[in-house]
């Protein structure tokens, strides 16, 4: 099995082509075509033909992305540019064969055409001595295919205009160019999303004119935002990178993406790469628009994320926000994070001190009683013999008992004190993890406020 991914560099990965790249490279490390073993060939090939809006920037960038998403290819980054001179042999050669011809017409005659035959019937062009140049569909029968996804695809050739496959300066068009990489490449498997369907005829057209056998072809239907539209920067992330800095895990954006739209409850299926490539098949691709819903992401985010030893999560926490010795507040706060994002609110204080948040001390520290029960908080911790998280606990509690307050009426004052506001890891733990001094420190302070 050998199958590509094959990005225009217009821009960003956006998660419909990380889907189209995870499913291509699944089905090269899978257990192979029918489960025969072989081992499969994963080819990147980087469609610059479009030298206005391909950028360097764009294909690094690309790159930095599929590396995150852990997707290593076999063979390229082939650039579609450099083929040029194979693509101006092939173009010769169907010249030659008779399988395409020249022609000038323009838009015009091409309309001028179908009001004399019928809007449904595909312009044929008279071979000149030059223009650009146009490949010659069969007169009757159709051109089909068995989508792996969609099943059956066919289209009537009468209906189909001889397409330009090159222009009259001689620069080929994005299907021939596709078309002939893909035979050069001996690719045995197409898998791209559904945008491409109308372009896979002109394709197969190709290879039967250049007498070749073409791959199979599977096109995953579109991604749409849980309100049903078409997905977009509007429901949230849409780029990889995007996706990174939101504080998602590769693990997690693999283990969703390979998700969308196999018939799995995304909340129900937990895989590494290496699993989901064993269990991965193309046929239980639904034909159905998947929904990319990033609540769901986020959940799945979570368990990837407490999957990840302390150590493991300490390291790329310290790398998302830059800084060093946070693996004692990672600790606690573990169990209490989706993304890589929600560390630094939940548990920033620990490392940089209280946030401000006057609205938090108004409600909680200045409220009816809440200094008194600060107060008598910070009596009871300063007594506690060793102040570990039960002496803590124990503490904190008789506190509660005394007064005949509720819990989170004494726990509450304590974390504002502390954290400055009302979101903290378990409050035993955060106060064990300042220590005494820092803890009656800042309680002192939210006191004398
Ligand atoms: N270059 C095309 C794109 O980025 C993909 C072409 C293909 O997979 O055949 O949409």
């Amino acid at each position: 099995m050998r199958v590509r991914f094959a990005p225009s560099p217009t821009g960003a990965l956006h998660v419909g082509g990380a889907r189209a790249a995870l499913y291509n490279w699944l089905l090269a490390r899978g257990p192979g075509e029918g489960g025969d073993g072989m081992p499969g060939t994963f080819v990147l090939r980087i469609e610059d033909t479009d030298r206005e809006r391909s950028t360097e920037a764009n294909v690094a960038q690309i790159l930095d992305a599929l590396r995150w998403l852990g997707l290593d290819w076999d063979e390229g980054p082939i650039s579609q540019v450099a083929n040029t001179p194979r693509h101006q042999q092939a173009l010769a050669q169907l010249l030659a064969d008779g399988h395409a011809y020249h022609s000038d017409a323009t838009a015009q005659d091409v309309k001028a055409y179908k009001e004399q035959h019928g809007a449904d019937r595909g312009f044929r062009g008279t071979p000149q001595s030059s223009g650009a140049v146009r490949l010659r569909v069969p007169g009757q029968g159709v051109t089909a295919f068995n989508d792996l996804i969609r099943g059956e695809v066919s289209f009537p050739n009468a209906s189909m205009d001889d397409p330009v496959i090159a222009r009259a300066d001689g620069t080929v068009l994005y299907n021939f160019a596709v078309a002939v990489d893909d035979l050069d490449a001996r690719i045995t498997h197409v898998v791209r999303g559904e945008d491409h369907i109308s372009n896979t005829p002109k394709q197969l057209l190709v290879f039967q004119a250049l007498g070749q056998t073409p791959p199979q072809y599977a096109h995953l239907p579109l991604l749409h935002g849980p309100d049903g539209k078409k997905l977009s920067k509007r429901h949230g992330a849409a780029s990889v990178q995007e996706l990174r800095d939101a504080g998602y895990l590769p693990e997690a954006v693999d283990n969703y993406i390979a998700l969308l739209g196999t018939g799995f409850a995304p909340d129900e299926e937990f895989f590494t790469l290496q699993e989901m490539a064993q269990r991965f098949r193309l046929e239980r691709v639904s034909k159905s628009p998947a929904v990319f819903d990033e609540q769901k992401l986020r959940h799945l985010n979570g368990r990837h994320l407490r999957e990840l030893s302390t150590e493991e999560l300490t390291e790329r926490l310290e790398r998302y926000t830059g800084r060093t010795g946070l693996r004692a507040a990672v600790e606690i706060s573990r169990e209490k994070i989706q993304t890589l994002a929600d560390f630094w609110p939940l548990a920033g204080f620990l490392i940089d001190g209280p946030v401000d948040d006057p609205r938090a001390f108004a409600k909680v520290i200045d409220a009816d009683g809440g200094r008194d029960t600060l107060s008598a908080a910070r009596d009871a911790l300063a007594s506690v013999q060793e102040f570990t998280v039960p002496a803590i606990e124990a503490a904190l509690r008789t506190v509660v008992e005394r007064t005949g307050l509720k819990p989170g009426q004494v726990f509450q004052p304590v974390r504002v004190a502390i954290a400055g506001t009302t979101i903290s890891p378990g409050i035993f733990e955060s106060v064990a993890l300042l220590g005494r001094e820092r803890t009656l420190a800042l309680i002192d302070a939210a006191l004398a406020k």
